[in-house]
């Protein structure tokens, strides 16, 4: 295909791409419609062979990529960007078949593609040179070689081209491996990619976890960039160490979000719930425990549950809905663990119900969002990351012990402080445990600044200037003068 030809797509059928060209497999599988329980079209589960002659493509194109200027690779994005936007709608209609997403939600994360890509073609490389009597010293940045990227099922999409911009931007090539659960928005944007870039750039292997293994232990890949839960990125450090590879994490959260006494309770209470419902509570950077002032927590609970009785749960074309399903069966049957406990160990429920069959919509994966009142310092909820919506509030008194209470974890993804007085606000946002705490708002995460976990929220980042050094060695120049 000659660059910059926009190729016809066909939505309905589904393939590996390997240097340049589709490519099926004597093995398949399929999603899921979590809406409905349906199920999706066939993908290819890519082999052992598929994943080695993937390396080897990327291996063969990465000299020449590297050593186009870096305008030029950034025109090609630009261009990648552009094909994808006049897909548009046939990748909100895949992505709300995929994940269950209500369609606004669908577009928000399709229109973050391009906004991802653009923003990263608005950054240059950061380099740095010192000079003295002898020499010059230039610190210089060189890409990694062949990246692949393990992506997470809850935003398929845009988790995927935040690894695919920067990777490919700073001369890197990237292999991008979908979640088995949601592989179609991925496959079919790599697809896209291949009437602009040269073959061998950016290529996508659909499969299991078993593929996602195979990539972290192979010897020709540079570096994984992973986004996933905590106990798989321990495999993925795990394996990667045998042949040293460069590893981004970024994994589970359990934010915690402190509500000051002076904040505006009727405004603040449904952002906090927004906060934590975002996508059914499916998000990595998702409010998990709410810590509300002792002075104030009967009446903010109130309006946090007033507005979580408003949210509407069902499927992707009801515009009035503000949530979908849980994202797979798997989850799903995790998520109503937490209920089990919350009811089993008597704990109240201030909005929802125990019974999530009865309040679901059968057959999708529905629940309703839902918030327990005060349950105990070592309860699941408080301790464990749900990963759907599911939150628990508690009342506090004492900032310093609050804010002991919201470090008292093993994760450090995200946390957001809500109050009137900034300065005091920011004052605790600075003094959480976490990559990216956010005041006055709930966790919106940006392109334009790193995203990165501490504790065992990961490791590394991505995104911002600082996110490209992710895909790039330090090459250091020491010239001396004659
Ligand atoms: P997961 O860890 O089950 O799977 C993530 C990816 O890893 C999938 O593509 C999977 O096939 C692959 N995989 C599984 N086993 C592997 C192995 N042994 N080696 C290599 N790859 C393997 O995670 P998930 O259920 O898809 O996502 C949910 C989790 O991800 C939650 O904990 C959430 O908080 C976290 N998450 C984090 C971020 C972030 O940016 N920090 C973003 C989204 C989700």
């Amino acid at each position: 295909m000659s660059p910059g030809k926009i190729s016809t797509l066909d939505f309905d059928k589904f393939y590996n791409i390997i240097d340049g060209k589709q490519r099926g497999s004597d093995q398949i599988h399929h999603g899921v419609n979590p809406t409905s329980g349906e199920k999706l079209w066939d993908v290819p589960i890519a082999s052992e062979q598929d994943l080695n002659d993937a390396v080897a493509a990327a291996k063969k194109a990465f000299p020449a990529w590297r050593d186009t200027p870096i305008e030029k690779r950034k025109e090609l994005l630009g261009q990648l960007a552009e094909a994808f936007q006049q897909h548009n709608d046939e990748f909100v209609t895949l992505l709300c078949k995929e994940s269950g997403k209500p369609k606004k939600f669908a577009a928000i994360e399709v229109g973050g593609v391009a906004a991802f890509i653009g923003y990263h073609c608005a950054l240059s490389i950061p380099s740095e040179q010192f000079e003295d009597e002898e020499k010059t010293v230039y610190t210089e940045y060189s890409p990694l070689g062949v990246c692949a990227a393990i992506c997470p099922w809850n935003f398929p999409l845009v988790l995927s081209t935040g690894k695919v911009a920067p990777a490919l931007l700073t001369g890197n090539c990237m292999i991008v491996k979908p979640s088995p659960f949601t592989p179609y928005t991925a496959l079919k944007f790599v697809e896209l990619a291949q009437s602009i870039l040269p073959a061998g750039v950016l290529q996508v292997v659909g499969g299991n976890n078993e593929l996602g293994a195979a990539m972290c232990s192979h010897a020709d890949i540079a570096k994984i960039s992973f986004t996933g839960s905590i106990a798989t990125g321990k495999k993925v450090m795990q394996s990667a160490a045998k042949t040293l590879k460069r590893v981004t994490l970024e994994l589970g959260g359990n934010d915690a979000s402190i509500i000051m006494p002076d904040v505006d309770i009727k405004k603040t209470a449904p952002e906090v719930v927004m906060g934590a419902f975002q996508n059914s509570g499916q998000v990595c950077v998702a409010t998990k425990r709410i810590y509300i002032h002792a002075d104030i927590y009967k009446e903010f609970l109130q309006e946090m549950v007033n507005f979580t009785k408003t949210l509407k749960v069902g499927n992707p074309d009801d515009g009035d809905n503000m949530l979908g399903p849980v994202q797979n069966q798997m989850q799903y049957e995790r998520v109503k663990t937490f209920f089990q406990d919350s009811k089993d160990k008597g704990y109240t429920f201030a909005a929802g119900t125990a019974d999530v069959a009865a309040a679901g919509n059968k057959p999708g994966y529905f629940i309703q969002p839902t918030i327990i009142d005060n349950p105990p310092n070592d309860s699941r909820i408080i301790q464990e990351e749900p990963f759907g919506p599911i939150v628990p509030t508690q009342p506090w008194t004492d900032l310093d012990e609050v804010i002991a209470r919201a470090n008292n974890t093993n994760t450090g993804l995200a946390a957001c402080v809500w109050g009137a007085d900034v300065e005091k606000a920011s004052a605790v946002a600075r003094r959480l445990e976490a990559g990216s705490v956010f005041v006055n708002s709930w966790e919106k995460l940006t392109p334009r600044a790193f995203f990165g976990g501490q504790k065992e929220s990961g490791i590394g980042g991505e995104w911002g200037t600082t996110g490209l050094l992710a895909y790039c060695n330090p090459h250091v120049i020491h010239v001396y003068k004659l």
